[in-house]
């Protein structure tokens, strides 16, 4: 044995699986890139059984502390903890003080429409192809040729006139791509 690598490789087939997981990440990293394991969960939980009260998801989360959950689903709702913008994807309903929880927890228009986009990528057939960035939107997305830089007409003509631009002054294509992923975005657009 040499190295720190372990052995047996992982099988194609395994890479498979692996390939659809990130696939049906795609979506949530869309919403943004630095996106939490821990509010993946939740919104997953969320989705998989709805209306619940806050409570109910931390006793299912093994989250002895309902406080911790209650700041998550703020992070994964209209406002963050730190007071900027939540990723909108529940809402916590407040109910009449008579019921017998205080709160339930919903998913909102976008939460559902990005379970829906997880739900197709991972009933698609696998695919092969990587997931790329778009040179000019910074949206992840799947190639139809493997030499596509933009995901859709509509940016490769963005891209190419700012290419334009560029010409006459120091270029601000150019980027690690990575850092404005998460700000450089408009709500509701579309890698369609
Ligand atoms: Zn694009």
């Amino acid at each position: 044995m040499t190295g720190l690598g372990s052995k047996p490789p992982i099988r194609q087939s395994d890479k498979r699986v692996i390939q659809t997981l990130l696939w049906a990440l795609t979506p949530l990293l869309n919403l943004r890139w630095s996106i939490l394991l821990p509010w993946v969960t939740i919104f997953l939980m969320v989705a998989l059984d709805e209306g619940k009260s806050v409570s109910a998801y931390a006793r299912a989360l093994g989250v002895k502390d309902r406080r911790i959950v209650s700041r998550y689903l703020r992070d994964i709702g209209e406002r963050a903890r730190n007071g900027g913008p939540g990723l909108g994807l529940v809402t916590v309903e407040q109910l009449p003080t008579h019921s017998r929880a205080r709160a339930r927890v919903l998913l909102t228009a976008k939460g559902r429409s990005v379970a829906q986009a997880i739900l197709q990528q991972m009933r698609k057939p696998v695919d092969e192809r990587r997931p790329v960035q778009c040179k000019n939107c910074k949206r992840w997305f799947l190639p139809q040729r493997s030499d596509a830089k933009t995901c859709s007409p509509r940016c490769r003509l963005a891209l190419h006139r700012k290419r334009k631009r560029s010409h006459s002054r120091p270029s601000t294509v150019a980027g690690d791509g990575v850092s404005n992923f998460a700000t450089d975005r408009r709500p509701g657009s579309s890698s369609k």
